[in-house]
């Protein structure tokens, strides 16, 4: 079955990756002008989306928003945050999991409703965008993202021109009539002139988090998001909470019944997807990442000369495999820091060059040598075959391949880009066939069990659909990130 496990139409074969989700940022803080801090604090969510970047400003009247493609530095400089004036922003980094990878569908979204409009931002991926589009009356091309087609759902429960009430809080109430029409996964970010509004779906898949400035709130993806701005970490915002900030502090509110409430925080996150010095559950990632690795060599033992970990995300994994097995660990690749996700598809040479893009083996660690070759995850096998090849070819007598999570299986419909099952190495091989189309001398992955042990929360807290098949909502059979947009364009 290997002929269905090409990555000839992947566009970033340097990474063998799921691709990462949206990073989202928020605050309003009195007497601050926030567009230099929402950059930062976008600057820190790179990792998590970099096709596009987009921000959203208010001066408490009206809002101005920019956005462009390509990374938080390729859209802003000095010129434009000093356009960008207001105490209030709302920021957005993008990989396209639904709609394709162009100017149109950065974010943040806006609407021209009500006394000042409303700005909208989006981490994760819903599955009922077709009905939701069917609802609405909208025809294919109407809404080219899921984001896009909330943004119009809200902007339609708007009171009539020229009724707005006096209260200001026609968005918040806009909000909760549409949220309970959506499923999958959403942390949303949204403002309008005068409040930010943070929520996450009942089952919380993607990530968003509260901190406090002296004059104000944060809502971020991530936990460095509030660091690198000087914010106190005050919590999570809980599964189904909706979180309203303005001028007077922050209010939260309860949209669903308790009963659709259902914890569900995305696995991956603290397996790839997350930044090691993010707070998830209380937890630090990097720790738990360490912990995986040291697991692994429980389960996985192996006899060899040297443990090296795949740059970045394997490494702690490694570390913690060295410690617990007593193997040295050394740095048997370099990886090129800056070759970030390029928007400009890469040509047919670019893609025979692959991996060595981005990873260069260091000979002398290298030659000779029994290898543990630690990564976090397996996705489509290509690159991890090309890396394979590379150490081979740089003299490594023996490479034992070990996985810091289980076979990756089932696609992601909350998200995370995988492509289809088709795409899946683990859904199309078995674990022996795996390890000779790798071209390794074994290979190990830790079990579902021993990550969440690693971890340290409950099980029953986690999707772990990719890599146990149980999905904790209904998806739709068939559900690509072009839905809306009625052709087959892929980001
Ligand atoms: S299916 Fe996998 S990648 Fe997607 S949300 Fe669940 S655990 Fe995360």
């Amino acid at each position: 079955m290997t002929g269905t496990l090409s990555g000839e139409g992947d566009d970033h074969p340097e990474d063998d990756h799921p691709k990462e989700a949206c990073g989202v940022f928020g605050v309003c803080a009195l007497g601050l002008s926030v567009a230099h801090l929402t950059f930062d604090g976008l600057y820190a969510l790179q990792h998590r989306g970099q096709e596009s970047a987009g921000m959203a400003v208010s001066d408490g009247e009206t809002i101005t928003v920019d956005r462009g493609m390509g990374l938080v530095t390729n859209v802003f400089n000095e010129y434009n945050l000093a356009a960008l004036d207001g105490h209030l922003a709302i920021g957005h980094t993008r990989y396209s999991t639904t709609g394709s990878s162009n100017v149109r569908n950065a974010q943040p979204v806006f609407r021209g409703v009500g006394q000042s409009g409303f700005a909208l931002a989006h981490n994760g991926n819903l599955t009922n965008t077709a009905d939701l589009a069917a609802m609405a009356g909208m025809l294919p091309g109407m809404s080219t993202t899921d984001s896009d087609l909330v943004a119009e759902l809200i902007a339609r429960e708007f009171p009539p021109e020229g009724e707005d009430s006096a209260d200001g809080q026609d968005l918040e109430r806009a909000l909760i009539k549409v949220l309970p029409h959506l499923e999958g996964a959403f942390s949303f970010v949204l403002m309008d002139a005068q409040h930010v509004i943070g929520v996450r779906d009942p089952n919380g898949f993607r990530p968003l988090c509260l901190g406090k400035l002296d004059s104000g709130f944060v809502l971020a993806s991530e936990t460095p998001a509030l660091d690198v701005v000087g914010a106190h970490f005050l919590r999570e915002v809980e599964p189904g909470e909706m979180i309203v900030i303005d001028k007077s502090g922050f209010r939260s509110v309860h949209p669903y019944p308790s009963e659709r409430l259902n914890p569900k925080l995305c696995i991956f996150e603290f397996v790839y997807f997350a930044r090691p010095d993010s707070q998830l559950y209380g937890k630090e990632v990097h720790g738990a990442r360490r912990r995986m690795g040291e697991l692994l060599a429980e389960q996985a033992p192996v006899d060899a000369d040297m443990v090296m970990g795949v740059p970045d995300s394997g490494v702690p994994a490694a570390e913690g495999f060295a410690k617990r097995s007593g193997i040295p660990y050394g740095q048997g690749l370099v990886k090129n820091r800056y070759i970030g996700r390029t928007f400009i598809a890469p040509s047919q040479e670019m893609r025979s060059r692959g991996v060595r893009r981005k990873l260069n083996p260091l000979r002398e660690n290298i030659t000779g040598k029994r290898l543990v070759v630690v990564d976090d995850s397996i996705v489509r096998g290509t690159t991890t075959r090309a890396m394979v090849r590379m150490l081979r070819d740089s003299g490594a007598r023996e490479v034992h391949l070990r996985v810091s999570s289980p076979p990756y299986k089932w696609p992601c419909f909350y998200g995370i880009d995988t492509g289809t099952s088709s795409e899946l190495l683990a859904a199309n091989l078995s674990v022996s066939e795996i390890q000779d189309y790798l071209d390794v001398d074994s290979i190990g992955y830790l079990s579902i069990e021993n990550l969440v042990e690693a971890i340290g929360a409950p099980k029953a807290g986690f999707c772990t659909a990719c890599l146990t098949g149980d999905y904790p909502t209904q998806v739709p059979v068939t559900l690509s990130k072009s839905v809306l947009e009625g052709s087959p364009v892929r980001g």
